[in-house]
């Protein structure tokens, strides 16, 4: 018979509270289950040891928790840890656990698979199967935090969505899995510690600036040329750079936060004084500052990182312009933990 049981953090407090009163329990009974569910991470409804075993059966008898399981964890010798993880269906989505001297980040993915087609990315080249809930996004940071508690000494200080997927093209159960993370009833994590990282939808760039989020946005810009950018990123012809950078100087006007543009330089790609320029350029639009990254090859020789002049040209540019810019080392390789390796290998 198929199970009709329902996912138990589907439900908000207020409907949680609202089935134990119909059940002729106290609506504080819900309080009590979805601390469990939450801020304590329940697995199962035998681990709620302050509710009776009658009423751990009845919620058993109606509904599922569905939490992720960590499948296969690899340990890079840099301490890098990336997580297999296995879901309520059987699907694997990968995050990684990227520590630093002064930080512990979760890279989290937010879709299986997806659905853009970005020409040096792995996971472009799994089909995107289906999109993450609010729950299956949290659970893989309650999975990181504890790691990094057991393996690094410290709770899990930042988190970026760059794992699997396109976070704005399942913007409602990121929204909702960043509240869990934010709020005190989940995690408690400042929004400030949290990055969201897009290819760049215009629309929703625009929609999350008007619902007032609190976290940072990362833009994967890699070119400021049309022709270009489509080149290596398909959909900018769907979403061009105007439309882009429309809605960045939205974003800005509204949070009043810098952008970061994550760009990768390849030779004979984007390494060209036009290349250089376009960024410049295009940096002047609204306060950002830019994160080179070191290109991780993904097996076909298409793509090449540019050589370190090639990258030096780049930073010259850009901090005669007074544009900030970091060099980005790539983490976790041997174990393909890196930027754009994510693609279910093991
Ligand atoms: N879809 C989102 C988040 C996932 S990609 C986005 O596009 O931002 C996370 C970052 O890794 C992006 O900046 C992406 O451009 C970059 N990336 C993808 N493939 C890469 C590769 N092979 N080497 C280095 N960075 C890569």
């Amino acid at each position: 018979m198929a199970t009709t049981k329902k996912d138990i953090r589907a439900l908000t407090k207020e409907q949680l509270r609202d089935f134990f009163v119909k059940e002729g329990d106290k609506a504080f009974r819900g309080n009590q289950v979805y601390e469990w569910l939450w801020s304590k991470s329940a697995h199962t409804f035998d681990d709620m040891t302050n509710i009776s075993k009658q009423t751990r059966q009845m919620l058993e008898d109606n509904f599922v928790i569905n939490h992720i399981k960590v499948d296969t964890m690899q340990r890079s010798s840099d301490g890098t840890i990336k997580n297999a993880v296995k879901l309520h269906d059987g699907l694997v989505v990968e995050s990684v656990l990227i520590p630093t001297e002064t930080r512990t980040t979760a890279c989290v993915s937010s879709q299986v698979g997806c659905s853009l087609d970005c020409k040096f990315c792995a996971t472009a080249r799994l089909k995107r199967m289906r999109n993450l809930n609010p729950d299956e996004i949290y659970d893989q940071v309650v999975a990181i935090d504890n790691e990094s508690r057991l393996y690094h000494n410290r709770p899990l200080s930042n988190i970026v969505f760059m794992g699997m997927g396109e976070p704005l093209m399942n913007y409602n159960n990121v929204m909702k899995a960043i509240d869990k993370i934010t709020s005190p009833e989940g995690l408690g994590m400042s929004p400030k510690r949290i990055v969201v990282s897009t290819s760049g939808v215009p629309k929703m760039i625009k929609k999350m600036a008007d619902d007032e989020v609190k976290f940072n946005l990362a833009v994967s810009l890699h070119s400021a040329i049309d022709e270009v950018r489509t080149s290596i990123m398909p959909f900018n012809s769907t979403f061009p750079l105007v439309d882009l950078k429309e809605s960045l100087e939205y974003w800005y006007a509204k949070t009043k936060r810098k952008i970061t543009y994550e760009y990768v330089v390849w030779n004979g790609i984007n390494d060209s004084k036009k290349d250089i320029d376009a960024l410049v350029k295009f940096c002047k639009y609204v306060p950002c500052k830019v994160n080179i990254i070191e290109y991780n090859p993904i097996d076909d020789g298409e793509f090449q990182q540019a050589t370190n002049q090639a990258l030096d040209n780049y930073i010259i540019a850009l901090e005669r312009n007074r544009i900030v810019v970091n060099v980005r080392r790539s983490r976790g390789k041997d174990i393909d933990a890196a930027c754009g390796q994510l693609a279910n290998k093991s």
